[in-house]
């Protein structure tokens, strides 16, 4: 192996997040598009299986896969089968496509799925996704229902906690996970394209979870914390101005049309790595993780309604 990719914060980086596609089949309100491109075609499967390689020759071990929707992919089981050996591969995935996939992807080498389920209540989910009918939402119970026979696990929902949408719904969604193989992230919204009314307040939200909890455990991952509830494990993301969460962040970001993009929240800094060699892309790649910076230093807090993101 060769020497770790290491950025000039002390920061390693061990994972990657992929996103294959800027295409997708809901339209959530809040939506940050992380995989979205104007213009450019999609990563293929090649490019996808040489980045992990040259990667995976620096430690990296862990890949995950997001978008838009992945699995508007038709290819993306080839994406997973041409990955090098990893330690963890998994993908976010809104879940509606998810079913008739999920054993073939556990064959490919897909080790588990997270997906993405803001409310229990149908009439609240087509609020927020944008459903154009009402079979997205069983769909989606239906896959991780799947997923969950197919060995996808832990399969982690990924719940966007939105003021006066969800905010009560946080019970419930625990009572969904408990006692089986799921677990519960509740992710702090971050402002992207005007949803900031619904920003809520999530600390108060942690505190109530903490004040439940059987016990906690530290998670390597943005340093978050995994709470217990009486066989519930529930895990609160919050990325905005949380200078710790940036500190422990050991992702490097790859755009739908093949850039190495070193923080979600910038686009201005992303290198493009189309058409190299290896050992250009691992020039490329020390470049990336040297552009590597935390979002959010601390110690003066934003207001997270000041937070500027991207376009
Ligand atoms: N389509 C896939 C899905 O629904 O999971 C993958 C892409 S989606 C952008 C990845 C994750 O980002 C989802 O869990 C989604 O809820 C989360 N996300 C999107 N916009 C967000 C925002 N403004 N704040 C916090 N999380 C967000």
């Amino acid at each position: 192996m060769q020497e770790l990719l290491v950025d000039s914060y002390g920061r390693k980086v061990s994972s990657l997040r992929v996103s294959v596609t800027g295409r997708c089949n809901l339209r959530c309100i809040y939506c940050h598009g992380e995989g979205e491109v104007r213009g450019g075609s999609e990563i293929t499967v090649d490019e996808v299986a040489q980045i992990a390689r040259v990667a995976a020759r620096h430690g990296v071990d862990r890949v995950k896969f997001s978008g838009g929707e992945p699995l508007l992919r038709r290819d993306f089981e080839d994406i997973l089968a041409a990955l090098p050996p990893m330690r963890d591969v998994s993908v976010t995935t809104n879940g509606t496509l998810l079913a008739p996939r999920a054993a073939r992807l556990k064959e490919c080498g897909l080790d588990r799925v997270n997906v993405s389920l803001d409310s229990m209540d149908p009439d609240r989910f087509h609020f927020i996704t944008g459903s154009p009918n009402g079979e997205q939402f069983e769909r989606v119970l239906d896959g991780i229902s799947v997923a969950l026979d197919a060995g996808l696990t832990p399969v982690k929902i990924n719940m966007v906690y939105l003021k006066g949408v969800n905010e009560d719904e946080v019970d419930r969604m625990i009572a969904f996970v408990r006692g089986k193989p799921l677990v519960l992230q509740v992710i702090e919204l971050m402002n992207f394209r005007g949803a900031f009314k619904y920003h809520a307040d999530v600390a108060a939200l942690e505190q109530r979870v903490k004040a439940q909890a059987d016990r906690f455990e530290r998670r390597e991952m943005h340093r978050r914390t995994k709470y217990f509830l009486g066989g519930a494990e529930v895990e609160v993301v919050r990325p905005i101005d949380n200078s710790e969460f940036c500190m422990n962040c050991n992702r490097l970001r790859v755009t739908s049309d093949c850039k190495l993009k070193p923080c979600l929240l910038r686009n201005d800094n992303l290198v493009d790595v189309r058409g190299m060699t290896d050992d250009q892309l691992d020039n490329a790649m020390r470049r990336a993780v040297g552009l590597r910076e935390p979002f959010f230093k601390g110690p003066v807090p934003l207001r997270p309604d000041k937070v500027k993101m991207p376009e």
